[in-house]
């Protein structure tokens, strides 16, 4: 999927619209002492009883169990900054693409 590497569109702060710059965001890692670290959770009682809610724990080992009609494509994730303000908003939903280009 090709998309522009900037985008007019509204802007929260100065109330008209105005260019954007997109650019792609990757999901970071959990770290061990910041806000939604495992070691937090469990200070605040969290992740604790039946079921993890797929958010704390170990994953299971992929031996295990095997992923059946697995999707090839992955949601992108953006950010568009106004270059006016230069306040940065993310986007709401993405949508599946194999593969994003920003031109
Ligand atoms: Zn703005």
């Amino acid at each position: 999927m090709n998309l522009r590497k900037t985008r007019r569109m509204y802007c929260n702060w100065c109330k008209t619209h105005t260019i954007h710059k997109i650019i792609q965001v990757k999901g970071k890692e959990r770290s061990a002492l910041k806000r939604g670290s495992i070691q937090r959770a469990k200070l605040r009682g969290e992740g604790i009883g039946f079921g993890n809610k797929g958010k704390w724990g170990s994953k299971p080992a992929i031996s295990k169990w095997k992923r059946t009609g697995k999707k090839i494509s992955k949601k992108y994730n953006l950010q568009y900054t106004c270059e006016i303000c230069k306040k940065t908003i993310s986007q709401r939903r993405g949508k599946r693409a194999k593969k994003l280009e920003l031109k």
